[in-house]
């Protein structure tokens, strides 16, 4: 018998043709893409209204595909999720993340290329993606270019080849890192398909420490944003400069609530107590996001804002995600 797939299309190259402008979103594409992959699957396609280039991806899209997915799910014995390639690793971190208790596959897959190209990667993509949904793992995970990465902590790293994503700590499921964050969320969370709530208005700043006027420009963000959480794009293993009054703000800002975890810039890198250099900044109240990378951060602190996590939500959720 068929496996049941229920497919989201929300845009991306994959499907788009050309414009007057340059490439833009098609809504034709996925019936002919999906029907070379039809023998052991069929397929049902919601096209999103409008396709978005995924560059312009909301809050309210992961809203609103939470939504659809949180109904789809159990009918259904996996989900494809069709989506540009510029923000599928936050989309898939965010999906990874909000859906507790998945017990389908649930696969992201875009291309560099569209699919009406000559020599497009999208084909190998649908088809790797096929693959994963046909083997029926129950896991949130990417499929690009013949691999899957497990969706918390992929990233794409490179517009210029077909190996455009990347899971530096995680990862590919058969080059298996010795922990893998899905797995003990599954067993945690194993009760049925439930949703974390999202809320489209939440505000999560990024402050990326770079050499120079970064840490100012940090600390004036924290005494002035009222946003509940923030990502602190720091360096190596967690370290930033000795700046007095950086430090001060980041102690207002954790004293009044705020949560500002702290992550490598380093795409390979580690968050962790190491350096003295850190230590300011873990005094200061600083969570350290250990493996987190932007991706996965990003997502993690939207639904800490939008539930309003306390430090030790927080830092449970990195536990059992395995970032920590
Ligand atoms: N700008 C496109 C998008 O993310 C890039 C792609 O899909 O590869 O929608």
């Amino acid at each position: 018998m068929k496996k049941h797939i229920f497919v989201l299309y929300t845009g991306g190259t994959i499907g788009m043709v050309p414009g007057a402008h340059g490439l833009r979103p098609d809504a034709a594409f996925a019936a002919d893409a999906l029907a070379p992959l039809s023998d052991g699957l069929s397929f049902d396609v919601h096209t999103c209204a409008p396709l978005i280039d995924s560059s312009a991806v909301s809050l309210q899209n992961w809203r609103d595909w939470l939504d659809i997915l949180a109904q789809k799910i159990p009918r259904y014995d996996g989900v494809l999720l069709l989506h540009g390639t510029d923000t599928l690793a936050y989309t898939a971190a965010l999906l990874a993340l909000a859906l507790r208790g998945l017990d389908k596959p649930l696969v992201l897959t875009g291309a560099q290329r569209p699919f009406a190209a000559a020599g497009s990667d999208a084909p190998r993509n649908l088809a790797t993606a096929a693959a994963a949904l046909a083997a029926g793992r129950p896991q949130a995970v990417i499929a690009f270019n013949g691999k899957l990465f497990p969706a918390v902590g992929s990233s794409k790293c490179s517009t210029e080849s077909d190996d455009g994503f990347a899971n530096p700590h995680f990862g590919t499921l058969d080059n298996p890192p010795p922990q893998r964050p899905s797995e003990k969320t599954q067993t945690r969370f194993s009760d049925g398909l439930t949703v974390l709530p999202l809320d489209p208005q939440a505000q999560v700043p990024c402050l990326t420490l770079i050499p120079g006027f970064a840490a100012q420009q940090a600390a004036d963000t924290l005494r002035q944003t009222s946003a509940r959480a923030a990502v602190l794009q720091s360096y190596g293993h967690g370290n930033a400069p000795d700046d007095a009054a950086f430090a001060d703000a980041v102690r207002a800002y954790t004293a009044r609530g705020g949560l500002l975890l702290n992550i490598s810039q380093v795409p390979h890198g580690r968050a962790a107590a190491l350096y003295a250099q850190g230590n300011a900044l873990r005094q200061a109240g600083a969570v350290c996001g250990g493996r987190c990378n932007l991706e996965t951060a990003t997502a993690l602190l939207t639904l800490a804002a939008s539930g309003g996590w306390d430090r030790r939500r927080l830092e449970a959720e990195l536990a059992a995600a395995k970032l920590v």
